[in-house]
């Protein structure tokens, strides 16, 4: 196998710059971190294309925790309520709430308090850290964790995955990096139905052709 830099960094991040899901609002470029928080939460057990079509209304109506807090609990609840997952809606209150009293309304930039927003757990703080303050490191869920346990043929329960993950980031495009690995198993690597046949990797994977 050629060094992971080649053999699965560089044809993931080719594939994404032609395949990438570059339109979903929560990836322009522009977005604040509140709005990135905002994002990660509402995509926890939900898809990308469910939170796509109610995403832009709820962070044009609450830009900052102060707007989150100044509205009525059922005003929220009654927005976010045709993703379902209800308790969403406290999160996001109760998470600007912490912002207020502990960070003035800034998004912390150190792990362990996020870990402490309502919400908030290890994979959405790790994505907050990568989207909103650029970190070289990765968010591992179910479909990065398929992907690199496949590519790299260890077990998806192995503790040394998200290590491998971090390690793979390069320097400077952890964020790109990120979403080219969730675009790629949602459209590529999939749970049932892997494309291997036309899998950029090829042989370079140790699953290919037996994935499952
Ligand atoms: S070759 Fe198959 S199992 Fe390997 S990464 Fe590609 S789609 Fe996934």
């Amino acid at each position: 196998m050629l060094d992971p830099q080649r053999s699965f960094v560089e044809p993931l991040l080719d594939w994404h710059e032609e395949n990438g899901r570059h339109r979903l609002p929560w990836r322009e470029p522009s977005r604040s971190g509140f709005e990135i928080l905002i994002a990660e939460i509402l995509l926890q057990r939900t898809t990308a294309a469910s939170v796509a079509g109610a995403y832009l209304p709820i962070v044009a109506r609450y830009q900052s925790p102060e707007t989150v807090v100044a509205a009525s609990p059922e005003t929220i609840e009654r927005r976010i309520a045709p993703l379902g997952l209800a308790k969403r809606a406290e999160f996001i209150r109760r998470s600007s709430q912490q912002l207020l009293a502990r960070h003035s309304g800034d998004i912390p930039h150190r792990y362990a308090d996020l870990l402490e927003l309502h919400g908030v757990g290890a994979y959405t703080a790790r994505s907050v850290l990568i989207h909103a303050f650029d970190e070289d490191i990765a968010a591992v869920d179910t479909n990065v964790r398929r992907l690199v346990s496949r590519f790299f043929d260890i077990s998806p329960d192995s503790g040394a995955l998200t290590y491998l993950a971090d390690a793979l980031v390069p320097s400077q495009r952890g964020s790109e990096f990120q979403h080219a690995m969730l675009d790629f198993a949602a459209d590529v690597c999939t749970a049932r139905t892997p494309q291997c046949e036309t899998c950029p990797f090829g042989e370079h994977c140790r699953s290919s052709g037996r994935a499952v």
